[in-house]
């Protein structure tokens, strides 16, 4: 019973960022508000270290038990903080374990295949952690808001993504869906800072201003696709990121609690460890 309420309560960002049943509700979440953090940006600073240092651990348990893996996915509108949570939260973690993923405007072969083709050539191998920077949910999204895509297509693939994903989990992966959901003013220092500073305006695409002045529609197409999509097996969370600090706090915070629920433990040797220490230390 201790070990239950233990369980429960190492998943409390979870639980609270989780899309409920009700549905994602974005227009009315906050996007500066910190759930769950009770600081500053000087006291997540302090937290961060043994945090990303508890992360770091699990996965090197995830990596040593080699038969599961977990998958992050990013999602969220440009500057949302997609990037820089590779950088500070994955970061963290052994790059001999990890699988980085980016997913851009597909290419011509990419277009020949379904649309989860791409997707599953990058799923991360047993022991791995996968971060998908942008991913399927492009497909739901971004294809609906441009046109792209008709919606008699789009539309099934609601359907096509919650089966995927759970055969996904059937198969041993943990799947970890965060939405960084950022305001249209905070998106707009971000751009400006990325057209003023010469060592960011390589980060800078005129399609940005495009993807802006449909935010609404984005926010709708996000909105959908985290309700349809936010399941029991392949949970969305949606992180306020307005703040960096906090972002960067969340996300490490969601990682630990989601690779604490998966009861990991060190594998027990293939061999007799008496009978090698002994062995070793009679060696000259
Ligand atoms: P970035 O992440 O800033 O490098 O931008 C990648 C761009 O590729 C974004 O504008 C995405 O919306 C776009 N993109 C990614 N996947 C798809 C997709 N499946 N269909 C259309 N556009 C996509
Ligand atoms: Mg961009």
């Amino acid at each position: 019973m201790g070990k239950k309420r233990k369980e429960r309560a190492d998943q409390r960002l979870s639980d609270l960022l989780r899309v409920p049943s009700t549905g994602a509700h974005l227009h009315h979440t906050a996007t500066r508000a910190t759930p769950e953090f009770d600081g500053d940006k000087h006291d997540a600073a302090k937290a961060l270290p043994d945090l990303g240092a508890r992360l770091s651990d699990l996965q090197e348990q995830l990596f040593a038990e080699r038969g599961r893996s977990l998958l992050l996915v990013l999602q969220g509108l440009d500057t949302s903080g997609k990037g820089g949570t590779v950088r500070h939260v994955v970061g963290a973690m052994d790059p001999g374990g990890l699988h980085v993923a980016h997913f851009g405007v597909p290419t011509a072969e990419e277009r020949r295949h379904d649309f989860l083709w791409r997707i599953r050539r990058e799923l991360p191998p047993p022991g791995y952690v996968g971060v998908f920077d942008r991913s399927h949910y492009e497909d739901v999204v971004t294809v609906r808001v441009t046109g792209a895509v008709q919606k008699r297509t789009w539309s099934r693939r609601f359907a096509a993504i919650n089966r995927f994903e759970a055969h996904l989990v059937e198969q041993g992966t943990r799947v970890v869906k965060v939405f960084l959901h950022i305001s249209p003013e905070e998106s707009r220092e971000r751009l400006l800072v990325r057209l003023d500073d010469p060592t960011k305006q390589w980060k800078f695409n005129p399609g940005d201003l495009v993807t802006r002045e449909s935010w609404e529609e984005y926010l709708t197409a996000y909105e959908d696709a985290l309700t349809r999509c936010s399941t029991d097996l392949a949970p969305w969370f949606v992180v306020p990121a307005d703040r960096k600090w906090y972002r960067n706090w969340a996300v490490t915070t969601l990682l630990v609690e989601q690779l604490e629920a998966m009861g990991l433990a060190w594998p027990a040797p293939t061999y007799d460890v008496d009978e090698q220490r002994t062995r070793l230390l009679a060696m000259p």
